[in-house]
């Protein structure tokens, strides 16, 4: 039996057979790069060739002793193939003197060598084509963003089958959900990326970073994953699947007894309520808010209802949309939050990313701010569906004070017209901002001043802060929410909402992870908005919390001098018990 390790995302044991996705070879994009970027699409290229680079070596020091000299080297051809001026130099030519994109750059260079090898006598000559090709594939999927690769048809029905992929976009987690799936397993990933966050939200059990999978894995092999710990047993025997089927067992008891506290409130030990929220991305997560009885909605991903389709949902759609999910919370916060399309989450993924840092470019407010007609019909629908209920506004990715006033006059302007045409909307309506952009949480007190309220998107936050792309698996290891520097930075937005009196909420994966909640109901966090799934276990450790006693213990451990304290110090106030520890 082979055991392959990743990064468990999503929790939960699913035995299955595999079903591997194998993606088509990209389509490559050509355009003409303006002078003023040649230098750093020439650096793009050299990047990609760096990294298909430290692939192979990576994939060569990892084959094992036992497997047959020509796997070493097969991978050694892939290295000089790739050394060679012709694939490594070549395109740089052609993308200073014809202005051309490094992927078709690199393109137009493989095929004449391509060329170059068919018309070659020696049969074994000739088939170096094949290598050749298999290397301009690996550098066009670094260069590529992994969102723009072509996609294979996806059976209608999985059947709780194991999805294997080299990467999986968010939407595909959605579609997968739609089919049945059982598990998914990819070679690329983060802990935070899009696709993962959907994984738990939508309870498929999932692992990421488990690199070779897509290589390792058979179509059709009886799989077991424990998404909990990051594991895929391959070709397990019988006595390890009864052991299995037995965990699982044991988790759906675990599940069960947080039950109980459905209907309890969220209040510490020493009497303090705590607002739990759901995070949802589509209308139809409503079911999971209503099982887990969310004191409401603390961040509702609109965006989601802009993908898989052609064309932009118009105002009409959006304002069902929007006051559908207002209605079923009667009376209940819906906080809806405003487009964040960009970086991972892309609506058309047929235009290729044209800037080499997507996170870093136009995402959330700033695209919506420059995308002034969509923004519009957002904004209108959101203030009409706001005559339903409790609806507030929330601006997500705000680096300056300028944001928060053009989106505080656009916001007038559409009340004012509202008005004028006798449309109903709460007039009173919250409209705040979402701190995950150091920037904001450095200045959240400027911000505050202006806003009903703050939310911090850990997610990003921490993406922007240690600098770990959310989707690249290689940073992985730097992902720490407790990083002193993190640390400070949420310490100082709640800081800046008590002196401003305004709430402040968390709506990012750090909220609905129990390892974090105690520390954070001792930095004075009140608000925890998260996929249901976590909440029950997220309100068992409120309940059982004294606050004012957290409150000295989280001031200790931010007084912590190194990184490893501070881990200790978190491990010890987390040790007071875990009797659902399978959940986590
Ligand atoms: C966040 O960044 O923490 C967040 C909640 O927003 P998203 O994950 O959608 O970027
Ligand atoms: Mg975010």
């Amino acid at each position: 039996m082979l055991t392959l390790h990743g990064k468990g995302v999503s929790a939960g044991i699913t035995i299955g057979r595999a079903f591997v996705l194998k993606r088509e070879r990209i389509k490559v994009q050509e355009y003409v790069v303006p002078h003023a970027f040649i230098d750093s699409e020439v650096e793009r290229f050299t990047l990609a060739v760096e990294r298909a680079r430290r692939q192979l070596r990576e994939i060569r020091d990892h084959i094992p002793d036992s497997a047959p000299a020509e796997a070493i080297s097969f991978i050694d051809t892939h290295l000089l193939i790739l050394n060679d001026t012709m694939i490594a130099e070549a395109p740089i030519e052609h993308i200073r003197t014809n202005q051309w994109n490094a992927e078709y750059a690199l393109k137009a260079q493989s095929d004449q060598l391509i060329a170059v090898f068919e018309q070659m006598e020696d049969p074994y000559l000739r088939n170096k084509k094949v290598d050749v090709a298999q290397v301009v594939e690996r550098v066009l999927q670094n260069l590529v963003n992994p969102l723009d690769r072509g996609e294979e048809p996806i059976p209608d029905d999985l059947g709780g089958r194991v999805v294997i992929a080299n990467d999986l976009t968010p939407t595909d987690a959605v579609v997968l959900k739609n089919r049945g799936i059982g598990a998914f397993v990819t070679n690329l990933g983060g802990p935070i990326s899009h696709t993962a966050i959907l994984a738990r939200s939508l309870g498929i059990p999932a692992i990421v970073a488990v690199h070779g999978a897509t290589r390792y894995v058979g179509n059709e092999e009886l799989l077991i994953i424990d998404g909990k710990r990051g594991v895929v047993l391959l070709a397990p025997d019988a006595e390890i699947i009864n052991e299995y089927r037995r965990r699982a067992r044991k988790i759906e008891r675990a599940r069960r007894e947080l039950d109980i506290l459905r209907a309890s409130e969220a209040v510490s030990r020493d009497g303090v309520p705590v607002q739990l929220l759901a995070n949802i991305e589509l209308p139809e997560d409503l079911e999971g808010v209503q099982e887990v009885l969310a004191s409401g909605i603390g961040l509702y991903r609109t965006e989601f209802l802009f993908m898989n389709r052609k064309k932009p949902p118009d105002e009409e759609e959006q304002f069902e949309a929007y006051a559908k999910v207002v209605r079923a919370l009667n009376g209940r916060t819906v906080t809806i939050r405003t487009l964040d399309i960009g970086a991972d989450k892309r609506v058309d993924l047929d235009t290729p990313v044209s800037v080499a840092n997507p996170a870093l470019s136009l995402r959330a407010v700033r695209l919506c701010l420059q995308e002034l007609g969509l923004f519009k019909v957002q904004l209108r629908a959101i203030l009409r569906a706001s005559a339903f209920g409790r609806v507030r506004l929330m601006i997500p990715m705000l680096s300056n004070l300028d944001e928060i006033f053009r989106v505080l006059d656009l916001v007038h302007d559409i009340q004012d017209e509202l008005r004028r045409q006798g449309t109903p909307f709460d007039t009173k309506m919250p409209l705040g901002g979402m701190i995950e952009v150091p920037a904001a949480a450095v200045s959240a007190d400027l911000f505050a001043a202006h806003l009903d309220f703050l939310s911090i998107g850990t997610n990003d936050l921490i993406q922007y802060t240690l600098a770990i792309d959310r989707v690249d698996d290689t940073v992985n290891y730097l992902y720490d929410p407790l990083h002193p520097s993190v640390l400070r930075l949420i310490a100082r937005t709640i800081e800046a909402g008590r002196e401003q009196g305004i709430p402040v909420a968390m709506c990012g994966e750090m909220a609905g992870d129990p390892r974090y909640t105690r520390l954070l109901l001792g930095l004075g966090l009140r608000e925890f908005s998260m996929h249901p799934a976590a909440m029950l276990e997220i309100k068992k450790i409120i309940r059982e919390s004294t606050l004012h006693e957290l409150e000295t213990l989280a001031a200790e451990i931010m007084r912590a001098r190194d990184s490893r304290k501070l881990h200790l110090l978190v491990d010890s106030l987390n040790a007071a018990d875990d009797p659902s520890e399978e959940l986590a």
